[in-house]
């Protein structure tokens, strides 16, 4: 299956499927003419899959990027040691940067290749379920430093996207179901068949990782993503809807503290359940409506709202860091809303007084 993301001469290809990998070195041949990759990934996914990619690339010049897993790599000392790698290797801006990994490896290869000589080619060979629907699509790139996640980067697109189900065998399944947060988000914005599809069964398919299911997943997700990035690049306007449960999961995840405690998809799967949960306390949408929302999750033991108890004793807190968030302007908080299940809308001035009451 192949997903187009529009975007002119911009434009890349998300080829999606099971052992997908083999093909890898065609699919490069027909982006590049060069002969040299440079493959960033982290210590786990080497010791589990640098064998397949070794092998996908036998017919290129490789060179291998091996940096430690986990979040930290994030960083400036992370970013300089991939250019310092890449410098030393003698790469040249024609050749190949490709991110083997997840969100983690894709972010920071991704800014590594904006700025590697001003710019390189870049391709994204995602190994998780969050970076395979999410994060692998639509460009944006970037570290962390001591201000906060993500303040440090720029929107840089892949030249392709390469999604391999078969790797996610060896994720363990609280990742999973992280990415399966992601996965039933695009369902609640704007795709109601999707979210009734998933409800059938196939979500329940997806995370006992059914190929079939995960590949009719992935490419709505993927289609889905693309849709949005393709009518709004740089997030100027619809393309802030993807934030949907982003807010209260943000606010979530800063209450827990970053590195472990609450994966991102966890408190996504939380927040759109409070999104859902807020949007009928306001009496825009169905209270049976975000019960469905509610229910949906909870029968794939996905976190609700009441699995975030140990995060939520202090309104006034999860309030300062909802008052953060970087779509906010003017002082007032955005809020991606529901009056429906596929119909989710974008609420720029959502009342402190009601949120503080609903926290409480
Ligand atoms: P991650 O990259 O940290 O990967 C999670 C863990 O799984 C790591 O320990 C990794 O080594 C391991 N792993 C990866 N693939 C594996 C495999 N196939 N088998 C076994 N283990 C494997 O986490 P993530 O959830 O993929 O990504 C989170 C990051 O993505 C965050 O930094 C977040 O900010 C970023 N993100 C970016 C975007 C975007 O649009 N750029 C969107 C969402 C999230
Ligand atoms: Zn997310």
């Amino acid at each position: 299956e192949v997903v187009r993301v529009d975007l002119g001469s911009r434009g890349y290809d998300i080829v999606i499927g099971q052992g997908e990998l083999s093909r890898l070195g065609d699919r490069l041949k027909s982006i590049t003419a060069s002969d040299r990759v440079a493959v960033v990934t982290d210590e786990t996914i080497h010791a589990l899959h640098g064998g397949a990619i070794a092998e996908a690339l036998s017919d290129f010049r490789t060179h291998m990027i091996i940096r430690p897993a986990g979040e930290d790599q994030k960083s400036m000392a992370g970013l300089d040691a991939v250019l310092d790698s890449l410098f030393r290797a003698g790469f040249d801006r024609s050749d190949t940067i490709l991110a083997f990994g997840g969100g983690v490896i894709g972010d920071l290869t991704g800014f590594a290749a904006s700025v590697f000589k001003r710019g390189a080619t870049f391709v994204q060979v995602p190994t998780t379920l969050l970076a395979q629907v999410d994060s692998s699509v639509g460009g944006k790139t970037a570290i962390n430093n001591a201000y906060g996640k993500n303040l440090v980067g720029a929107f840089y697109q892949p030249r392709l996207v390469l999604i391999d189900t078969n790797l996610l065998a060896t994720l363990p399944v609280r990742q999973i179901k992280a990415g399966y947060a992601e996965i039933v988000k695009y369902g609640l914005i704007d795709r109601p068949e999707f979210f009734e599809a998933l409800d059938d069964g196939i979500g329940a398919d997806v995370l006992s990782l059914e190929p079939n299911a995960l590949r009719e997943a992935i490419s709505v997700s993927c289609a889905a993503k693309a849709d949005v990035v393709a009518q709004d690049e740089r997030e100027g306007g619809v393309r802030a809807l993807l934030n949907l449960g982003h807010t209260f999961a943000h606010a979530l995840e800063l209450t827990a503290g970053y590195g472990g405690a609450l994966l991102h998809g966890e408190a996504v799967s939380a927040g759109m359940d409070m999104a859902f949960e807020f949007s009928a306390r306001l009496g825009l949408c169905p209270v049976p409506t975000a019960k469905r929302v509610q229910d949906h999750l909870s029968h794939l033991s996905m976190p609700i709202r009441a699995d975030m108890a140990p995060f939520l004793t202090d309104p006034d807190t999860l309030l300062s860091h909802m008052r953060q968030d970087k779509k906010n302007e003017g002082g007032n908080i955005t809020l991606i809303l529901a009056r429906g299940i596929g119909q989710s809308f974008i609420e720029k001035s959502a009342s402190e007084a009601e949120l503080k009451a609903y926290l409480k």
